[in-house]
């Protein structure tokens, strides 16, 4: 069993009025076997906040628990718990096999048959046998990668901590590792906390993430309800690539009304949003409609529909991503089949589906609805 709590975590760096808060009052709950990803743009206090589950950074506020147990107190080495670096951290003087040895000197009192059977083991699991006798200089970058990991799992902690781990890996390497590492967690179960500011990363990796912003919590969340239900505008800006459109609207009568378009809303949807005074309305570019202007059937389209000139086309091959102007009005990102012969200059009619609209408070930025 390893659950692992964090309760009103807060770090706070230097005192006075030259102070950082970097991690502002954090709860959250990881399950046993759990992988969570922390997830959210540079500077938002994700590595500060595995440090101090590590033990590489002392507490401000709040408690630690795993199992149950206060660690606030406790050192890295006393913590049954095992970090992954971006850096990977290896010694550069030490062959594959005493890197992945040394964790296991240093934190059990196993024989040296018994350390040297574990190693074997983990290393057939990540495929690296064959580099045991090497030194770190002599390995690639997603080699180096395997061994920092196989470091941290060869000690059996009662969890992961994984700072951006792949992030010095190009492209394919890191897709085909984020596929890996899915394995292993099946594999081990372990409660792994896994750190990155790569929103891909987290939505194929995370059973659950966690979306930080200037050291808040934004949101605690499965990949999909994230992305269909995000708390805020935040979260649904962050999370889908090419990111949420916003319009920034004023509420009238059930209505939002911007300079290009009123938008009706629906009676559930109008309630909600009928006490906000702004509101900002979000579409993702994947749920717009592109349709040719001659289309156009005001009547059919309860007026979510609106003309809208094609600025830029980027084709990507399976999908087209077309950037609109509306008359008058904002922009619009969307995206398109790729088989869709589109022109730049087009005029066409975008329809901004009523069911898939998100509503944010014009100045909370919360979700409305
Ligand atoms: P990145 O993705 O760029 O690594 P991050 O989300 O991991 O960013 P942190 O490294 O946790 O962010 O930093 C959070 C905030 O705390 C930042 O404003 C950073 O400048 C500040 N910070 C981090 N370490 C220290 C420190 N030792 N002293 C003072 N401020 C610090």
């Amino acid at each position: 069993m390893a659950r692992l709590e964090l309760d009103s975590v807060t770090k706070r760096f230097g005192e006075g009025d030259g102070s950082v808060l970097a991690v502002d009052d954090v709860d959250v709950d990881i399950a046993d076997g759990e992988f969570l990803v922390l997830v959210g743009p540079s500077g938002c206090g994700k590595s500060t906040t595995l440090r101090m589950v590590a033990g590489l950074e002392t507490i401000t506020d709040g408690e630690i628990r795993l199992d149950g147990d206060r660690m606030n107190e406790q050192g890295p080495a006393e913590r049954d718990i095992a970090m992954v670096f971006q850096s990977y951290a290896l010694y550069p003087h030490m062959t594959v096999r005493q890197n992945m040895r040394f964790g296991l000197e240093e934190s059990t009192d196993l024989s040296d048959d018994e350390m040297d059977g574990r190693v074997d083991e983990t290393a057939e699991l990540l495929d690296i046998t064959e580099l045991l006798d090497r030194k770190p200089g002599a390995l690639s970058g997603g080699q180096r990668q395997r061994v920092a990991l196989g470091r941290a799992i060869v000690r059996e902690p009662k969890a992961f901590l994984m700072d951006e781990p792949l992030s010095n890996l190009d492209a394919k390497l890191r897709s085909q590792m984020r596929t890996e590492l899915q394995q292993l967690q099946d594999d081990l179960d372990t409660t792994t906390v896994y750190v990155t500011h790569d929103q891909t990363e987290a939505m194929t990796m995370g059973d659950r993430i966690a979306i930080l912003d200037a050291g808040e919590l934004q949101q605690v969340a499965t990949p999909l309800e994230a992305y269909h239900r995000p708390a805020n505008q935040f979260v649904a800006g962050f999370i889908g690539e090419p990111s949420m459109n916003f319009v920034d609207c004023a509420v009238e009568d059930a209505t939002l009304v911007n300079e290009a378009f009123r938008y009706p809303l629906a009676d559930e949807v109008g309630a909600a949003v009928s006490e906000a005074d702004d509101a900002t309305l979000g579409i993702r570019p994947e749920d717009l409609s592109v349709d040719p202007a001659a289309d156009a059937d005001d009547a059919a389209d309860g007026g979510h529909a609106f003309d809208a000139t094609v600025a830029v086309v980027e084709p990507m091959g399976d999908e087209n991503v077309v950037h609109l102007s509306l008359a008058d009005g904002p922009d619009l990102v969307a995206t398109v089949n790729g088989l869709r012969r589109i022109e730049s200059g087009a005029e066409v009619r975008v329809t901004i589906p009523e069911n898939a609209i998100h509503v944010f408070d014009g100045n909370s930025g919360d979700a409305l609805h």
